[in-house]
Order: structure tokens, then sequence, then C-alpha cells
């Protein structure tokens, strides 16, 4: 169980600092086409993140805030929003979304 945890908690840990950083690279201004895609990533996401109850609290989460893809700062600021509400069903502490930015940067 404990093993199980901490490989839970090390997929989430990737997952959430891939999909922050996906979104501080997502074009400032994009295309209808970029848009689809982000939007369909994430929904695809969702539906086979690899491990099920996240999965499907997840979807919940989409349900009532549909994935923001008009922009980057929509999309980043998104993300941070659906992260802090994981955040506070799992109790732990809420993330500052005005630092976004200066936490994700990718390094290409
Ligand atoms: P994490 O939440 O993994 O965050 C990693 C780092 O990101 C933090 O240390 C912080 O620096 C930064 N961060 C924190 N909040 C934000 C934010 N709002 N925006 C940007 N950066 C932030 N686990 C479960 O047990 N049950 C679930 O139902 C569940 N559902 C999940 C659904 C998804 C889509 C994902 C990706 C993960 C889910 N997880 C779930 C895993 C869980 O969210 C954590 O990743 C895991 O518990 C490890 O937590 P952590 O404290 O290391 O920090």
């Amino acid at each position: 169980q404990l093993k199980n945890s901490t490989i839970k908690a090390e997929l989430g840990q990737s997952s959430w600092k891939l999909l922050h950083t996906m979104m501080a690279r997502f074009p400032e201004h994009p295309t209808q086409d970029e848009k689809e895609a982000l939007r369909n990533f994430i929904y695809l996401f969702s539906r086979l993140y690899p491990c099920g109850e996240c999965a499907q609290e997840f979807q919940a989460i989409l349900a009532k805030h549909p994935p923001q893809v008009s922009s980057r700062e929509a999309a980043s600021q998104w993300a941070c929003a659906v992260h802090n509400i994981v955040n506070k069903r799992l109790q732990k502490e809420m993330f500052d979304c005005g630092k976004i930015a200066d936490k994700y940067k990718c390094g290409c």
C-alpha cells in the first residue's frame, strides 16, 4: 500500500510538471488547430491517466471546469486552478496562480 501510494505520488508529480510546462509553452495566440489539439489532449489525458480513481475524479472536474485554450495565459491559469481543486480535495496547500509563469520553464 505504501509502495502504491509512492508510485501514485510520483506519477502525479511528473504529470503535473508535464501539464504545467506544456501550458507555459502553449502559444500566446494559438490557431484554431492548436486550441483543438490542447483541448483534445486534456480530455484524452483524463481518460487515459493511469490511476483509475484519479482519472475519474479529474473527468468530474473537467465537466465543471472545461479546458481554457484561448491563450497561453488562459491555459496556464486553468491548469493551475484545476490542480488547486485536486490539492484541496487531497488537503494539500494551495498554489498562488499569480506565480505560475515563474515556476514552469522548459529550457527549450
Ligand atoms: P503535486 O500536487 O504533485 O504538485 C507537484 C508540485 O507542483 C508541487 O510541489 C508544487 O510545487 C507545484 N504545484 C502545486 N499546486 C500547483 C498548482 N495549482 N499549479 C501549479 N503548480 C502547483 N492523487 C490521489 O491520491 N487521488 C487523486 O484522485 C488524484 N488525482 C489526480 C489527478 C491528476 C490529473 C493528477 C495529475 C494527479 C492526481 N493525483 C491524485 C496525484 C496528486 O495530485 C499529487 O500529484 C500527489 O499526491 C503528489 O503530491 P505532491 O504533494 O508531491 O504535489
